[in-house]
């Protein structure tokens, strides 16, 4: 069965930019509702934890560097089948990629700003809620 929450952080360029209303406002009338929510900026030792998976990948360092760059917005998401229903409002990693009406389509600009991060699974979303809002009672 699958969960009914995932996680999504606003990426610096989307904050930067004064985006995160506008990606609020697509997240809830996509009808997820705002379970936890925080601005804060990650550490690169923050950043280099998060994306621990992709740290043999050629663009690994220029991930962590976008990351901290800046402010992001952290969030745990609820909705019924939240992972897979929200990966599909973010749209395809490059944005030249993404759907008409998805997030990205509509605030990435590249494959590495890509304006949002969403959960890949539901074990996931549960480790990367737990990074972010560990010991906060609504988790
Ligand atoms: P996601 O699950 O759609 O976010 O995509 P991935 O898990 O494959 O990659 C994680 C994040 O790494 C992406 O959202 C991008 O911000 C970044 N990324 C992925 N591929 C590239 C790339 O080729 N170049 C750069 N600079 N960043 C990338």
């Amino acid at each position: 069965m699958s969960g009914n929450r995932t996680f999504t952080m606003i990426k610096p360029d989307a904050v930067e930019k004064g985006h995160i209303g506008g990606i609020l406002n697509m997240i809830a009338e996509g009808g997820f509702r705002i379970v936890s929510m925080k601005l804060t900026q990650l550490t690169v030792a923050d950043a280099q934890q998060f994306y621990a998976i992709h740290k043999e990948r050629p663009f690994f360092g220029e991930l962590v560097e976008f990351m901290t760059r800046g402010p992001i917005v952290a969030a745990i998401l609820e909705k019924e089948n939240a992972v897979e229903d929200f990966r599909t409002l973010i749209g395809a990693t490059n944005p030249a990629d993404a759907a008409e009406g998805t997030i990205r389509k509509k605030y990435a600009t590249s494959i590495g700003e890509n304006a949002v991060h969403g959960s890949d699974s539901d074990e996931n979303a549960a480790i990367e809620g737990a990074f972010h809002f560990a010991g906060r009672e609504q988790f």
